[in-house]
């Protein structure tokens, strides 16, 4: 099966040489399809491909299909199946990778809430320098679905009544020395 090509100005790379470029993508090659991963994983029945097929299907330059799918959204980073394979790789890396193209691409699914989760994360992050927790879940329920936060409202307000969860953010000093970092992230290719 012929590999897919991502065209750039200069190159053109394969799908799988762009996830063994990304930080936990390079053990990529030697996986031997045994799918101990697969059948290690607590969440792979909700996967549209689980860790083994995904890993498959990099392999087989299915870019489109694997980056536009639930699958690696679904990846709980238990690492189990990193402590299982029998050639010491990654699974939950690889996914992360994968998480890393997908949304660098703007084909993260909206099936997974996932890739809003992290969004929020990051953008609380940079802003405050820490997470302020109120803040975040405010714009994820908004987000995504916003009768969810009445779900969670016994959550938050027992939180707040023994004082872990805070009305206003609580600013680090520092904050521009961070979104300096997260900057050069971004500009060394972390997703956007
Ligand atoms: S357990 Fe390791 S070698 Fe086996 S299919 Fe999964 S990643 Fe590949
Ligand atoms: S780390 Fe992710 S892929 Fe691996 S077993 Fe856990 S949920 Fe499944």
């Amino acid at each position: 099966m012929a590999e897919t090509m991502v065209k750039s100005p200069a190159i053109e790379v394969s799908f799988i040489d762009e996830v063994c470029s990304i930080p936990g993508g390079e053990a990529i090659r030697s996986c031997i399809q045994c799918g101990m991963c697969t059948g290690s994983c607590p969440t792979a029945s909700r996967w549209d491909y689980p860790p083994r097929k995904a890993i498959a299907m990099v392999r087989a330059g299915l870019r489109k299909e694997l980056l536009s799918s639930n699958s690696m959204w679904f990846c709980a980073s238990c690492y189990t199946c990193t402590v299982r394979c029998p050639r010491d790789i990654k699974p939950a890396d690889i996914m992360h990778a994968l998480e890393v193209l997908a949304i660098r691409d703007g084909l993260s699914t909206k099936r997974s809430r996932t890739p809003v989760m992290y969004k929020c994360f990051v953008d609380s992050a940079k802003g405050n320098g820490r997470v302020y927790e109120l803040g975040m879940m405010l714009k994820f329920f908004l987000r995504t679905n916003p009768f969810a936060a009445l779900k969670m409202a016994p959550v938050g307000l027992g939180l707040f009544l023994h004082k872990r969860l805070p009305l206003k953010p609580n600013r680090i000093k520092g904050v521009g020395e961070l979104k300096a970092i997260l900057n050069e992230a971004k500009a060394l290719g972390g997703a956007k």
